[in-house]
């Protein structure tokens, strides 16, 4: 894989990731007049119950859901210049516009004003968005073997790269597909986030983590994992090297677990063998949710990955998957339990719904036969 930077108009960087090294190198200049970025996001911790918030007023004004003649995340083409000035690409990989986190944001006090106990502070990080491929009609689950290994290497190097930008704490990256998750431009892309504070979630599952090495002296992901793997009804489909399974307690009506047999703490860990067999097995989890319903899944797909820097021991890498489709046309909404309270009702039972995803991907394959 070839690595190429270069700079856009406004001084945000744009990365290529191109699978022939010998290709036509990245050179064309981005030569759009586009004003400079002013992130202004600030971050604030809820002294109630300890989580961050992310203020991001300024985000307001991106883009929504442009005509596909308008795409920003198409290649450039004479007289329709894009986020990508080259006229094609495998991956690549560019500061967002419009980012939740970034470099240079205004300094705030260490505390809202009126409010000493609400510690502050400006949103320092980086935010950046990934385009899996420049056909703008394909999907994440239509993308060949070699095109998924490609992505799951650029998520591994962003992962590095971005855990040397300073004040990055975590790293996120993830993809909303759908209208339903709130995608506002159809391209298939994800985004990586650069937090600048571990995230709640990630918190939580560190505490129980950590409780359980002490009781048990072993990891609670890996105990889980051993237990899907070895009673099955949960599982999806497995490899060599990694297993899908429906969690247990699954929260949403479509509610995957995507992880690599052996602990590592974050992607660049991963060796050449077990990304090797990822392509494999993802692929088929995406043909078994869009089979599910027998419509394209709206879905969420995130990698949850160690702190930087930390906590390495008490992290298992895994992708969470997850579907606010309860059926084909029905929205799981967060209401008055989930919203106040963030206890989760399910409709359904993951066995059940283990079931119907295997269902899904059979019928699926007989008809790709
Ligand atoms: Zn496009």
């Amino acid at each position: 894989m070839r690595r190429t930077v270069r700079t856009l108009a406004d001084g945000r960087e744009i990365i290529y990731y191109d699978e022939e090294p010998s290709g036509q190198p990245r050179s064309t200049e981005d030569t759009r007049d586009l004003p400079p970025v002013r992130p202004g996001t600030e971050i604030r911790r809820d002294p109630l119950t300890g989580e961050w918030v992310v203020l991001a007023a300024h985000r307001q004004t991106r883009t929504y859901r442009p005509p596909a003649n308008a795409c920003p995340l198409c290649p450039s083409r004479p007289g329709s210049a894009t986020e990508i000035p080259e006229s094609d690409y495998d991956v690549v990989v560019f500061e967002n516009r419009f980012p939740s986190f970034a470099q240079g944001v205004p300094a705030v006090g260490s505390t809202v004003e009126g409010s000493p106990l609400v510690p502050s502070a400006g949103g320092i990080g980086r935010c950046e968005v990934v385009c899996f491929t420049s056909d703008h009609n394909r999907s994440f689950g239509e993308l060949s073997p070699r095109r998924v290994r490609t992505v799951l290497d650029v998520w591994a190097d962003r992962t590095e790269a971005l855990a040397e930008v300073p004040g990055v704490r975590q790293v996120y990256p993830f993809e909303n597909r759908g209208t339903e998750i709130g995608v506002t431009l159809d391209h298939p892309h994800g985004q990586i986030y650069g937090y600048p504070f571990t995230t709640p979630k990630t918190e939580r599952m560190l505490a129980v983590a950590r409780d359980h090495r002490r009781d048990t002296g072993r990891a609670v992901f890996g105990d889980l994992l051993a237990a899907e793997r070895a009673h099955g009804q949960r599982v999806l489909v497995s490899s060599a090297h990694w297993t899908a399974f429906v969690p247990p307690a699954a929260r949403w009506p479509v509610h995957v677990l995507l992880a690599p047999h052996r602990q590592v703490p974050d992607l660049p860990a991963l060796t050449q063998a077990e990304r090797d067999d990822f392509a494999e097995v993802y692929l088929a989890l995406l043909g078994m949710l869009d089979g599910l319903y027998g419509r394209p899944l709206p879905y969420v797909a995130g990698w949850n990955q160690a702190p930087v820097q930390s906590e390495q021991e008490l992290s298992w890498l895994h992708l969470e998957v997850l579907s606010v489709l309860r059926a084909k046309d029905k929205l799981k909404y967060l209401a008055g339990s989930e919203s106040g309270m963030a206890v989760w009702i399910n409709d359904t039972t993951p066995e059940q719904m283990a079931q119907r995803l295997r269902a899904a991907g059979d019928r699926r394959t007989v008809r790709d036969r």
